[in-house]
């Protein structure tokens, strides 16, 4: 069989990893919870980890298995591990790495319930989290120490949309033998190799863009093998068994067992669906953000415009640099006040008020009122969620039923 190369193509022809009975050409849903051995000796092997077969599904199904073999094929990873969700995807990365009197660098630029778990779920349990600056490396190399386990920085921050220099901030946590974890939900594999920018661990909520049309929940462990594990207080033991599996065999083997946060086989069949059409959505997508954050700044009551891949925005070289011409499809934009900002939601006729991002349907909301209503105004301040700003996601609508809806909505008597 020839071996495609293109992404879309890699998707939708990557094998099974046993063949179906009937030659079905989607891997069928594997709704169950347990699997039958022929003998004894191999339900031993199995459980040893030595027998690649199914012996229960929150350990391992089929229909997961061949989601995760989507996502190797395209991202060259080396482990993957789909999850429940994004916010697994991070926990479980999280606990891998880190126990009490470890400590973790990230930035208060974060996706709100992120923040949360690093602020307090699992300051809690003793694990320290360090935010600083991460686009500014003197003050990242001032956090670092030796008790440092990762550094976790976000593609593009929500809804700040800041973007960090990854090699840059790679280096700094290599030759502090740390990992750098990246959280590329904004910014899926189509438009990023986060391994070419210094990423070891890439967490993706397949929950947005992969999914297919916001159909499911779910969350990505991409593990690209390249850090070395015997760096790690923790993973030495097991470097020196399993090599760059250190990672791999403890989240396998240990926390994701035992958290049990697996992606169930119905919502792995919705997103290895979404996934064969992720290119072509989000180019579309991502050219509706283009156009309208363009479209806004011709607007005389928007007071500014942010979007990664307008010229204007400080973010505009590096984020070209690390995502090429489609800096994701959300963009945030200023009215003067917070009256303001809700009579023009109020006035939408087809973009739909509601939360998550990359969805088919353009979506807005006001993320100081929303996502961080539990933040006093100060904290509100130092996270730079402000009073006056919306946050459009752009669907795949048609570009004038969008622009037409923006218009009619600001301009409602
Ligand atoms: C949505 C999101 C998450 C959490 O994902 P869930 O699938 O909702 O748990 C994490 N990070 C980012 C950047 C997100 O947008």
């Amino acid at each position: 069989m020839l071996k495609p190369k293109g992404f879309t193509s890699k998707i939708i022809h990557t094998p099974f990893a046993k063949g179906d009975a009937n030659r079905a050409l989607h891997q069928p849903i594997y709704s169950n919870s347990a699997f039958d051995f022929e003998s004894a000796e191999q339900m031993e092997l199995a459980f040893q980890g030595r027998l690649p077969v199914h012996a229960y599904s929150r350990i391992s199904n089929p229909t997961v298995e061949n989601f995760e073999l989507r996502i190797k094929q395209i991202t060259g990873a080396l482990n993957v591990t789909a999850l429940s969700s994004g916010m697994a995807a991070i926990s479980n990365a999280i606990f891998v790495l880190a126990s009490s009197g470890s400590n973790i660098i990230t930035s208060k630029h974060l996706f709100g319930n992120t923040y949360v778990f690093f602020e307090s779920t699992i300051r809690e349990l003793g694990i320290e989290t360090r935010f600083c600056d991460l686009t500014n490396s003197e003050e990242v190399k001032a956090n670092i120490d030796h008790n440092t386990v990762a550094v976790f920085v976000e593609t593009i921050t929500n809804p700040q949309l800041e973007v960090v220099d990854l090699a840059g901030l790679s280096r700094i946590a290599h030759e502090n033998n740390v990992p750098l974890i990246s959280d590329s939900t904004l910014t899926p594999p189509n438009v990023f190799a986060a391994r070419e920018f210094g990423v070891d661990i890439d967490l993706i909520s397949s929950t947005k863009c992969i999914s297919g049309g916001a159909t499911s929940i779910g969350g990505l462990i991409v593990d690209y093998g390249t850090f070395d594990w015997s760096k790690s207080k923790k993973l030495a033991p097991l470097a020196k068994r399993f090599g760059p599996f250190a990672f791999n065999y403890k989240l396998r083997r240990e926390i994701f067992r035992n958290l049990g946060a697996c992606m169930s086989p119905y919502a792995a069949y919705l997103q290895s669906l979404g996934l064969e059409t992720l290119q072509l959505r989000f180019e579309r997508a991502a050219m509706n953000c283009r156009e309208i954050a363009q479209y806004l700044e011709t607007l005389p009551q928007v007071q500014s415009v942010n979007y990664p891949g307008e010229e204007g925005s400080k973010f505009y070289e590096i984020s070209k640099l690390q995502f090429g011409s489609f800096p994701g499809a959300m963009l945030t934009f200023d009215f003067s006040s917070r009256e303001e900002c809700f009579t023009f939601m109020n006035n939408l006729g087809m973009i739909r008020r509601a939360t998550n991002v990359y969805d088919n349907k353009t979506l807005i909301l006001h993320p100081a009122s929303t996502i961080y209503c539990d933040f006093d105004p100060e904290t509100r301040i130092s996270l730079d969620v402000k009073e006056v700003t919306l946050r459009l996601s752009l669907g795949i609508e048609d570009i004038e039923d969008l622009k037409d809806d923006l218009f009619q909505a600001l301009n409602k008597g």
